[in-house]
């Protein structure tokens, strides 16, 4: 049996990418959508032959904890609505995935931890890039010292954006660019090194469109600071076009460029060109997922990985503040 999954929230990510790959998983497959928007309703029962009797909205959403076509919630709103709705999601009984950022505070993390944990469910995060074989190789060669001790991370990830977009709204993002990219970039260190920082250095660049930047940074550089005195420097940006991840390490580099796309993803070494195939990422990470609820195992990108990654772009948004390096303690 394939287990169901319902989608929450409709947008870009929803209809490009994951609704496409619930079309290549093998243990799991769309059975629900959950949208605030009749019209796309229409249009989605249509594509995915979905039944009337698992279209939702926002206000009846909770009823879904009657439908047993459903294991599986998978919540993919603007940052800031990610909390209620996987706390929702877990008192309706279903197991749950939580797009990138978890959400956007610490203590939000710890509120949907608590909900999915009391309601004996599990919780996983969107992280993809986990489940992406070029990345895995950056870690692979990292963290087995292929190269040798690495010394160096740089991790850069920009996009532009459009204005007047739920990104650009600190009270529906949390941040900039930092919370929506900028967390590929600390992931990227974090599996590249397999170290935890211990601080944090950070600085806003400038404004070009004051007006349309006016509740979050166009772009942030950061340092992290790593016990075996490796640093990664990285940068997110939404006025530029730079993809790259990549470590310096005693006996060479390695690097992907771009590094945190969907597809398309290119390594080289010092050695030459990686032979690496891109696969389709969500539909590997949303199998993992529905594996682990087959077999009562956690997920390798748990709910506490999503809680770890919003302490450090919290830390990271307090370095840029205060100008002050900031020291992280009691990460895991
Ligand atoms: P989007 O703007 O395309 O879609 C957001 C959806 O939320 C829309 O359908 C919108 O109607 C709905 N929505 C419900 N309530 C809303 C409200 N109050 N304000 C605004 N929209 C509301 O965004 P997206 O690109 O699909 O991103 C959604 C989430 O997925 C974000 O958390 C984002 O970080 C994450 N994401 C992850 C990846 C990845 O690679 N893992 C890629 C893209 C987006």
């Amino acid at each position: 049996k394939k287990l169901g999954i319902a989608l929450v929230g409709l947008g870009n990510y929803s209809e490009g990418q994951l609704a496409p790959a619930l079309q290549e998983t093998k243990r799991c497959k769309l059975t629900a959508i959950v949208t605030g928007t009749p019209e796309k309703a229409e249009k989605w029962k249509k594509k995915y032959s979905i039944p009337d009797k698992n279209i939702y909205n926002y206000k009846n959403f909770d009823s879904i904890k009657d439908n047993p076509d459903v294991d599986i919630v998978y919540v993919v709103l603007p940052n800031a609505l990610h909390a209620e709705y996987v706390v929702r999601a877990a008192k309706a009984g279903k197991h749950v995935i939580c797009e990138k950022p978890m959400a956007i505070s610490v203590k939000e993390c710890e509120q949907m931890i608590k909900a999915c944990k009391d309601a004996n469910k599990l919780l996983s995060i969107g992280y993809r890039l986990h489940f992406e074989p070029h990345n895995m190789t950056m870690a692979e060669f990292g963290t087995k010292k292929v190269y040798g001790n690495v010394k160096k991370v740089t991790a850069l990830d920009s996009q532009e954006m459009e204005a007047g977009v739920w990104r650009l709204d600190k009270k529906l993002a949390g941040g900039g660019p930092l919370m929506d990219l900028g967390i590929y970039c600390v992931q990227g260190c974090l599996y590249t090194l397999g170290e935890l920082p211990n601080a944090v250095t950070a600085k806003f660049g400038k404004k070009d469109d004051p007006e349309k930047f006016k509740s979050v940074e166009q772009s942030i550089s950061f340092t992290l600071h790593f016990p075996s005195g490796a640093i990664a420097e990285c940068n997110a940006s939404y006025a530029d076009k730079q993809n790259l991840l990549r470590a310096d390490a005693q006996k060479g580099w390695f690097e992907l460029s771009p590094a945190f796309g969907y597809d398309g993803l290119k390594g080289k070494t010092v050695r030459g060109p990686l032979d690496i195939v891109n696969l389709n990422q969500q539909a590997f990470q949303m199998d993992d997922f529905a594996n682990c609820v087959l077999k009562n195992r956690k997920s390798r990108v748990p709910g506490e990985m999503g809680l770890r990654d919003v302490k450090i772009l919290t830390a990271i948004y307090e370095a840029a503040e205060s100008g002050k390096k900031v020291t992280l303690k009691g990460l895991s």
